[in-house]
């Protein structure tokens, strides 16, 4: 379905966004993936990837930083001469009620999971401009749908991905490109591993399938929007979320 597109995954050498660099490369494409500190991780998640067939380059950067965009456009144009595919997967918690969150814990939070997303659309969108196609795949939350206790800092983060991701689907429609967000619920993976076995019992009487989703669950949203299948969708926040919110 991705045969020779290039897509760019931040935070894409574990959880969520190595399921999708996963079943990206089982469907053809080039994967770069941006990471920000662990070089063992994203070695051995390159050579994993690598073995499926397709070129795998990871990039080590902080979406924080501006600079990181950046250098990631300018890596992935000088290496495969173009972008297909963004997704804006990288984020981070920092949970704590509002009366213990200090403006750094909230500060921190936004510029890595709504500043970061916003960074890399303006660089790799810009390429994408002239190519005049393009799928960008932003990762919301439904936290930022209807809220958490301890997150105000998170949520805010992802309701502002979803305000930035149907602000960008207007700009870029006319130019060919589209732009989605998922928004999951509960995924097993090392962001919610530090939840008490309580929290995730509790957790999962509010999913309507009974369970805690699966990265691949998201991944496989994740393909169908970076896909020819969902050509004529745009501007839509997709719940990936066993039924949390309906
Ligand atoms: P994870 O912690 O397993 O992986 C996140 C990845 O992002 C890591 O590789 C990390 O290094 C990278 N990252 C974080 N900050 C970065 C930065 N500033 N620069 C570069 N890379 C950075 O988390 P996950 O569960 O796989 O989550 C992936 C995405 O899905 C996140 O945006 C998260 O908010 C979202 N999400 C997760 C869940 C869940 O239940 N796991 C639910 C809703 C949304």
């Amino acid at each position: 379905m991705l045969k020779d597109r290039t897509a760019v995954i931040t935070g894409g050498v574990r959880g969520i966004g190595k399921a999708i660099a996963r079943t990206f490369c089982e469907n053809g494409a080039n994967v770069i993936l941006c990471y920000r500190s662990n070089d063992e991780e994203a070695e051995k998640t390159a050579a994993e990837l690598s073995a499926l067939g397709t070129a795998v380059k990871v990039i080590k950067g902080d979406v924080a930083d501006p600079e990181t965009a950046k250098k990631v456009a300018a890596e992935a144009k000088a290496e495969f001469g173009r972008v297909d595919i963004l997704v804006n997967n990288a984020g981070i918690t920092n949970d704590k009620l509002m009366m213990r969150m200090t403006p750094a814990d909230f500060t921190k939070v936004i510029d890595a999971n709504l500043n970061g997303a916003f960074y890399m659309m303006k660089e790799i969108s810009a390429l994408m401009v002239k190519q005049r196609s393009g799928a960008i795949i932003n990762m919301a939350s439904v936290s930022g749908l209807k809220g958490n206790p301890a997150q105000v800092n998170y949520s805010a983060s992802k309701a502002g991905i979803v305000g930035m991701t149907l602000s960008a689907a207007k700009e870029l429609g006319r130019r060919g490109i589209r732009v989605n967000a998922i928004a999951p619920g509960f995924v097993e993976t090392d962001m919610t591993s530090v939840l008490t076995e309580e929290q995730k019992k509790s957790a999962a009487q509010n999913i309507t399938l009974g369970r805690m989703g699966q990265p691949e669950d998201i991944a496989n949203a994740a393909l169908f929007l970076a896909s020819d299948m969902s050509s004529y969708i745009t501007g839509q926040v997709i719940g990936v979320d066993g039924g949390i919110i309906m």
